[in-house]
């Protein structure tokens, strides 16, 4: 029922009828959250009358009163939504205290300095919470009584210093909001309900569900989650912790967390004091350990995944305060899904269901170069919270992050800790360092979700944000100053040490080997050079989609023929230059079809505008004009004539074909000797497939056709082999698309160019779109970036048209997509729903594609 109660209410829900031990505690239905936007801050009218009835049943539960002088209940106040938003939203602890249940929780407890402590707690989360008073006013006060006493821990504090803060406290409410600090609970508990609900809309959130891609329409609001408090903080034998059924960060199948004897959840949460790891429990209290790891095992077979579980230990008792899904590094991902198999409580489909297919990004991370590493000074080492590896210039807050980013450079965010306030800098940061705080610290969990490297706790490093430098013992690290992360070891570096990009095998290999298994959808890559070709297949390519031949054409060695070639004159000039270039091509070809060992490659012939290969600065105009035995006036003059006001939609694509033959001529004949050769050499197999760029009009296709086949033919010919070779065309052009059957009738495949095809569909220029997608994207005009992800309404309504046309016309025509979102999961999903062959992507793209297409596969 997470929809309606909210992660949290509804796996409290849960955890009470499997018979683990929670507080007891009512919760508020998330529809009462819409309602209370719906209405203009109004509340359903039932509403206070459920609250009471639930109220009274609360204390006949826990045999304790609200507001009751002797007997007192305290409730904590959450929110919870059902989608989990870590620190996003408030949380008010021991409500219900006032003047007169202090005195009951005094004689209750016989602990007056607890009791005080309990009370100077609420008072300033309830202020800063609910009356937004803001925190470091009370952190103030609770130095000054600190510093006066000479103390450095909280828990140094004896009850009179608790009763003086007490004081000073509720003084700075009376100045701040201009009355007392509220006395009755029930008006109390009425207020921190409206501020839970308040924040639900506060910023911080709504950034959070934007980054995060949460749908408003289905997580509605937070629910709030009343429940009777338990103290992990009565004593020696209290305490609390947070703990993973399994390690959040490498996925090992052992119990992982931290607790604190005599504390309060908030102190591990919010990184103020170390915690330890949860294995010394067994030391600190073995039969509280073991009832734990039970729970925990519970708990997996329950939810048959690993569970992040919040507990309180009070007076010797235990409490599990929350259990959800935990939140995992890919890595983790990957292991626990594998594992979980093997140990029969889910079977392979749902391993891959399990892992996102965009988070496996995270696996092909760069990691520190083994080689490179050790000649550089490790200068701190503190956790290693989140794996991956980083190099940027030091930041210190957000807003410098965010800014340094914006403007392309990398950044380390250097905090002492972070806070949800601090989330856009972290999203904008290459990597997190903090001076305190866990494994479980709000940068941890945060910089693991968004797959970000991150070392926490490193202590070693002193901030002085101020100052907008650290200090490391005698060594300063200033703003702008270079820095290495490696988030797998806990190491912080000086300098940028150079990375490598890790193999992939074992168990991701397994959970691979699954989703081949059921993807129905083939996955091919973009690749233009042996390397990408060679990553591509190591990464699990069949095949090559889109090898765009214009960018061999700027390798240096040919760049001055082309340009040669661009400039003739004559034709007879102009075969003089291909002629050069030919020998090179053929070579290109026979390295791309040799690594693909008989698999399809699909080489596109030229494409861009001419001008792209022309020099721009005015040394490489004179040096050319040199070289070509031309005078600079006339080179410019060239140059000048073939400046087009709109070069993509220019002199472009199958257009250069039509004008200048001899180019695609020779780029065919170079594929088909290319695959000649090879054949004859070692007997592959090569399928050539021919793809023709930004063909709008079935008459470009059947006149090109007309020049290349009998080149083909003729270098077939002078071999003496057969090939089986396809000409097909890029579907790249509205029109193409709306005609596609007519296109068929002369094409044996397409490929969606779906970078083009979104540029002239939505008529939004792909290099300049940048400036202002942003801008729809954040007022919701569009979901999401077309150019990553397409836009299956539009754009996808042209690629379902051409597929249905097309295969009309050609019943096995094969269909793919090679535009940049051929590798975005959403997209894979769309290709499997309209029926594509394959997707075609870029090589660290490759296992994104196959993982989502097993799970769009899975999905039907
Ligand atoms: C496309 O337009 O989607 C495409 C793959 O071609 P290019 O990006 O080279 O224009
Ligand atoms: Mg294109």
């Amino acid at each position: 029922m997470k929809y309606l109660l909210g992660g949290k209410g509804a796996n409290l829900a849960e955890m009470t009828n499997l018979g683990i031990p929670v507080p007891p505690g009512f919760t508020i239905s998330t529809e009462v959250c819409k309602y209370y936007y719906d209405h203009g801050s109004e509340y359903p009218s039932r509403l206070q009358i459920e609250i009471k009835i639930a109220l009274a049943k609360l204390e006949k539960i826990t045999q304790k009163a609200f507001g009751d002088a002797k007997n007192p209940l305290l409730v904590s106040v959450r929110s919870g939504a059902a989608a989990s938003m870590p620190g996003m939203m408030d949380t008010i602890l021991n409500l219900g205290l006032n003047e007169k249940t202090l005195k009951g929780l005094i004689e209750k407890t016989g602990n007056s300095r607890f009791a005080y402590d309990a009370y100077r707690r609420f008072i300033q989360m309830f202020a800063n919470v609910v009356d937004g008073i803001e925190h470091e006013k009370f952190e103030h006060i609770l130095g000054e009584v600190k510093s006066k006493k000479g103390m450095k821990l909280d828990t140094d504090l004896t009850m009179e210093d608790l009763k003086e803060i007490v004081t000073k406290y509720k003084e700075l409410y009376k100045i701040e909001k201009s009355k007392p600090f509220p006395e009755d609970p029930i008006a109390q508990l009425d207020r921190a309900i409206e501020a839970v609900f308040g924040s639900w809309q506060n910023v911080r959130a709504i950034t959070y569900r934007k980054l995060n891609k949460i749908d408003e329409k289905v997580v509605i609001g937070t629910a709030v989650n009343v429940q009777s408090m338990v103290f992990g903080n009565m004593g020696d034998d209290s305490g609390t912790g947070v703990a993973f059924t399994r390690n959040p960060s490498t996925g090992e199948k052992r119990s992982y967390g931290e607790y604190l004897m005599n504390a309060q959840g908030e102190d591990v949460v919010a990184g103020i004091r170390t915690p330890k790891p949860l294995n010394e429990l067994k030391e600190d209290n073995d039969a509280i350990y073991n009832q734990l790891l039970a729970i925990f095992k519970k708990l997996e077979k329950h939810y048959q995944d690993m569970q992040d579980v919040e507990f309180t230990i009070e007076n010797g008792e235990l409490f599990i305060l929350q259990t959800r899904t935990g939140k995992r590094t890919a890595q983790a991902a990957v292991k626990a899904a594998v594992d979980m198999v093997s140990e029969k409580l889910i079977n392979e489909k749902t391993a891959v269901l399990r892992v996102n297919a965009e988070s496996l990004d995270q696996l092909l991370h760069p990691t520190l170069d083994p080689a490179k590493r050790s000649n550089f000074k490790v200068i701190a080492k503190g956790l290693p919270a989140s794996p991956g590896a980083a190099s940027g210039k030091v930041v210190f807050n957000a807003e410098d992050a965010v800014e340094e980013a914006e403007t392309g450079g990398k950044v380390i965010l250097v905090r002492t800790e972070t806070s949800p306030e601090d989330i856009a800098g972290m999203n904008a940061a290459a990597g997190i360092l903090t001076s305190r705080g866990g494994m479980t610290s709000h940068a941890a969990v945060v910089a693991r979700g968004m797959g970000k490297c991150c070392v926490a706790g490193c202590e070693a490093v002193i901030v002085a944000e101020k100052y907008k430098q650290f200090h490391i013992a005698n060594l300063t690290v200033k703003e702008g100053d270079l820095i290495t992360l490696d988030g797998s070891t806990g190491e912080v570096f000086l300098g940028q040490v150079p990375t490598t990009i890790p193999k992939l095998s074992g168990d991701f290999g397994k959970l691979m080997t699954w989703a081949d298994k059921y993807r129905k959808l083939g996955v091919r890559t973009n690749a233009d050079t042996p390397k990408d070709a060679k990553t591509a297949r190591d990464f699990g390519a069949e095949g090559i989609g889109l090898c765009r031949t214009e960018h061999m054409f700027f390798e240096e060695d040919r760049i001055f023929a082309v340009r040669q070639m661009i400039l003739a004159e004559t034709k007879e000039q102009r075969e003089t230059a291909l002629a050069k270039i030919f020998p090179m091509q053929k070579n290109d070809f026979r390295e791309l079809f040799e690594i693909m060992k008989g698999l399809p490659v699909k080489i596109r012939l030229l494409d861009p505008p001419l001008h792209e290969f022309l020099p721009k600065e005015d040394k490489d105009i004179v040096a050319l004009a040199k070289e070509l035995d031309v005078t600079e006036t006339k080179l410019r003059e060239t140059i000048e004539t073939l400046h087009e006001f709109n070069p993509m939609m220019g002199h472009r694509g199958c257009r250069l074909g039509i004008t200048f033959p001899e180019i695609y001529q020779m780029q065919v004949r170079a594929i088909i000797e290319a695959a000649c050769e090879l054949k004859k050499e070692n007997g592959i197999e090569i399928r050539p497939e021919i793809m023709i760029p930004l063909v709008g009009e079935v008459n470009e296709l059947r006149v090109l056709k007309g020049l290349l086949i009998p080149v083909i033919e003729e270098a077939m010919k002078k071999y003496k082999v057969k090939l089986h070779y396809e000409i097909g065309t890029m579907i790249e052009i509205p029109r193409a698309a709306v005609t596609a059957d007519e296109i068929a009738s002369e094409a044996e495949f397409f490929s969606f160019g779906t970078n083009d095809l979104t540029q002239m569909a939505y008529g939004f220029s792909r290099d300049d779109a940048g400036k202002f997608i942003k801008d729809y994207v954040e007022q919701k005009i569009l979901v999401d970036d077309p150019f990553k992800t397409v836009d299956q309404i539009g754009v996808g309504k042209l690629m379902k048209m051409a597929v249905e046309l097309g295969r009309k016309a050609r019943k096995n025509l094969h269909i793919g997509i090679c535009g940049e979102q051929g590798g975005d999961p959403a997209t894979v999903k769309f290709c499997h729903k309209i029926g594509l062959d394959y997707v075609s992507c870029s090589p660290y793209r490759v296992p994104i594609a196959r993982l989502a297409a097993a799970q769009a596969a899975i999905g039907d």
